[in-house]
């Protein structure tokens, strides 16, 4: 029997342990990520014959396990517990970089000792959706890894289904590599994957949270593609560090106080009012373009605060493409605007496994930069979540070791 291992380490490598430690979250404690996540040490899972189990090195932080460890929108244990599943707790964490350290029987071309990331589509293989050729990701079962599913890379060891998983790119050290393949596959499907509205040469991208975790991809995607992206920030110094990775140029939220639902359009005084913050804000994103152009893409996550601006803004037939809704769900439209000048709002979540291995490629061949900011110890973990939604910390991504003994490891 192979023992416990501390944090900081992994046994040797095809040797799985019975227990592990992991950070936990339960239903008794959802809330506050600082103490909703709690240390535990619980049994290593079983593999289905299609899964993978990595040693976890480190694992990314996303927003999406603040709202696992508040059980909000959804209760994601109860939701689990309804479909069948026996746990009564919820190990999250959705960017992994690691070491295959077992197989399932009907995995083909991954081997123990890979050293391998994932990405966060999950989906059930067996789903007649996706055998009549629907996008995975569209499918009935699609889910984000660690959260919607359980044993995450917030423990020593997590269980991936094989298609996750993808080559880590060699020159990152664990931690740049746990870093953002969530956000940066979410951001290339939404830049890419909805076709007659995909970033092409000079096209303009309007970036929310230009300096966060979704918008520092979504700025270097962009410009990879040869688009220009205008970020929109709460600070100058998030803004320098927005045109450090190739921003054309920042708007400053902050300048601007019309934010939210706008007033109903019987309301002509309100709407009135309303419109001219509007107008303010398109028009900073001009002056930052140095000509009168409206965004071919906004691409969007605040949601309810900023929508409403965001269609206001975009280049008539193009498209807001959303993916969250950070600030709230009640986004309002304004249909007038919406139908004459025949925007597309288009939803988007996740990735599928195209997208994810077209993004990793990028990461490998060093054209995106996984820009780590903060770097958490496993202890740390609900800290790391904390500041992630208060908005305190570095900028870009956060991380935390968990296999890895310290930062810097693991580049060949
Ligand atoms: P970040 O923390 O990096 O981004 C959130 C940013 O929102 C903050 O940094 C802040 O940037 C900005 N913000 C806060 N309040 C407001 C406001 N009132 N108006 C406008 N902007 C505001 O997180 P991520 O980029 O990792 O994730 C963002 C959202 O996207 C989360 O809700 C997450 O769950 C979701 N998401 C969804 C995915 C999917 O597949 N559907 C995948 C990845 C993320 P600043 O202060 O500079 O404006």
């Amino acid at each position: 029997m192979v023992a416990l291992v501390d944090i900081g380490q992994l046994p040797p490598v095809g040797e799985v342990p019975d227990r592990m430690h992991a950070q936990v979250v339960r239903q008794d404690r959802f809330g506050d990520p600082r103490t909703a996540f709690q240390p535990e040490v619980v049994d290593v899972p079983d593999l289905g014959p299609d899964d993978v189990l990595i040693g976890v090195m480190a694992a990314g932080i996303n927003f999406n396990n603040v709202w696992a460890a508040r059980g909000v929108p959804i209760d994601v244990i109860a939701v689990r517990q309804k479909a069948g599943e026996p746990y009564d707790f919820h190990i999250g964490g959705s960017d992994t970089s690691g070491i295959v350290y077992a197989v399932g029987s009907a995995v083909e071309g991954i081997s123990v000792g890979d050293e391998v990331v994932t990405h966060p589509g999950w989906w059930d293989p067996t789903d007649p959706a996706i055998a009549a050729g629907k996008d995975p990701m569209i499918s009935p079962s699609a889910g984000i890894w660690g959260y919607n599913t359980n044993f995450g890379s917030f423990g020593q060891f997590c269980v991936a289904q094989s298609h996750q998983v993808m080559t880590k790119a060699p020159q990152l050290t664990w931690e740049e590599a746990a870093a953002p393949t969530l956000v940066g596959t979410t951001a290339y499907r939404m830049l890419f994957g909805w076709e007659g509205n995909t970033v092409g040469d000079g096209d303009v991208v309007l970036v929310w949270c230009g300096s966060g975790g979704l918008g520092t991809q979504a700025i270097q995607l962009t410009v990879a593609h040869g688009g220009r992206a205008v970020a929109v920030v709460s600070s100058d110094e998030r803004g320098e560090f927005c045109k450090q990775l190739g921003a054309v140029g920042y708007v400053n939220r902050k300048d601007f106080d019309h934010w939210g639902v706008p007033p109903h359009w019987t309301d002509q005084e309100g709407q009135r009012e309303w419109t001219a913050g509007c107008r303010a804000f398109g028009k900073a994103v001009w002056e930052q373009l140095g000509e009168r152009r409206n965004p071919d893409i906004v691409f969007e996550h605040p949601g309810e605060a900023t929508v409403p601006t965001s269609i206001f803004v975009c280049e008539p037939g193009g498209m807001v493409v959303i993916c969250a809704g950070t600030t709230g769900y009640t986004a309002v439209a304004d249909l007038r605007y919406h139908w004459t000048r025949q925007k597309r709002l288009q939803g988007s979540h996740g990735t599928n496994d195209e997208q994810a291995l077209a993004y990793n490629q990028l990461v490998i061949d060093g054209e995106i930069d996984p820009c780590v900011g903060d770097v958490f110890s496993f202890d740390d973990i609900g800290e790391a979540h904390y500041q992630m939604e208060s908005g305190v910390g570095a900028f870009g991504n956060r991380v935390a070791l968990i296999g890895a003994s310290e930062p810097g490891l693991g580049r060949n």
